[in-house]
């Protein structure tokens, strides 16, 4: 306790208008609500409390939080580590649900376990989700789930890459069917076809993307590239800043490893050149791509393969599944999908 017994800065005082004498005490983050006399409340605001409260009223002052022995910065650090816990109280609560639209994708970063799907053929890899698959997907959320309060709001949207050019239709529906029972999308993208859905991008539809560069330009057109068009940094740059312009939360990861970690410094500099950063729309953080021919984690991570993650969670006959289960299943698999 930093300080002696004094008014807690959560406090609020409220003079009752129809009440001569009477004030509201509200306290904000123990809820309580109590009515007053005047005494109680210029006592409260005495240099030295204990000499014009009882002890009896001192306790009962305390227990509803009005009267306190922390410092104003220990407060708000009470307030901020208990709206953490209820935060992660909530999302435990609710459940989050996630489509994997489609297998494929335009890229071919040397990285991603899709390498191993598209060694199966076309077959596996450019299966996309059909409207009877979406409509199914819907009503099967809500037999996992019956109340419809207890969904998440947000479904996020994933793949392969879920918003390619090609999906347009598709996602469309998906995404005008979710809106209709009150869903919001996140989408987890590489970014490059987002201007085929610049209608769609509008924040009535969309919560947030998250885009992943692999570095600035050079070397991030060496490992995410199109697999027909080549160089894709400039347009994802693009499409971000249309994301941003049009009001989504976007969130770029850098990822970064031993041969790109000199590239991070730079990315940051050109966003701010480009004016990224002063938008509030835009946020980026670094993630740690690993590098599985030269880590040990590829000798502990004999819990799944990538095949065993797709053939549980992907390949079965859902193409929706609870997020958490999902990228709990990557987490582990011996090969990664950073986009
Ligand atoms: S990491 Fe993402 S963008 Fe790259 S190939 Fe895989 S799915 Fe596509």
């Amino acid at each position: 306790m930093g300080e002696s017994l004094h008014k807690s800065y959560y406090t609020i005082t409220v003079k009752l208008q129809a009440e001569d004498d009477k004030h509201m005490l509200i306290h904000g983050y123990t809820g309580a609500i109590d009515i007053v006399d005047s005494n109680i409340v210029n006592a409260m605001n005495a240099e030295n409390i204990s000499s014009v409260l009882s002890e009896d009223e001192i306790s009962l002052l305390s227990q509803r939080g009005y009267l306190t022995n922390k410092t104003v910065e220990e407060e708000q650090s009470y307030v901020a580590h208990f709206a953490d816990v209820l935060h992660r109280m909530n999302s435990k609560l609710y459940k989050n649900f996630g489509f994997v639209i489609t297998y494929d994708c335009n890229f071919r970063c040397p990285y991603c376990f899709e390498n191993i799907i598209s060694k199966h053929g076309t077959a596996w890899s450019k299966r996309t989700m059909t409207k009877e698959m979406v409509d199914k997907a819907y009503d099967a959320m809500l037999k996992i789930e019956p109340h419809r309060e207890l969904h998440s709001n947000n479904i996020i949207l994933y793949g392969g890459e879920p918003l390619l050019r090609e999906n347009r239709e598709i996602v469309e529906y998906i995404i005008k069917k979710g809106h209709n029972l009150g869903y919001k999308f996140k989408a987890i993208t590489n970014g490059y076809d987002l201007n085929y859905y610049s209608d769609l991008i509008s924040p009535k539809f969309f919560k947030s993307f998250q885009i992943s560069i692999d570095g600035f330009r050079e070397k991030h057109n060496s490992r995410k590239f199109h697999f027909k068009e080549g160089d894709s940094f400039d347009k994802v740059i693009s499409n971000i800043s249309l994301a941003i312009e049009q009001g989504i939360n976007t969130s770029v990861r850098i990822n970064f490893d031993r041969t790109n970690i000199g590239d991070r410094e730079i990315l940051i500099k050109y966003f701010e050149k480009i004016g990224f950063t002063k938008n509030p729309n835009f946020t980026y953080h670094a993630a740690k791509v690993d590098d599985f021919e030269h880590s040990t984690i590829k000798q502990n991570s004999k819990l799944f393969t990538s095949l065993d993650a797709i053939n549980n969670i992907i390949l079965g006959d859902n193409c929706f599944a609870n997020t958490e289960v999902i990228l709990t299943y990557f987490k582990h698999t011996k090969y990664n999908k950073e986009c």
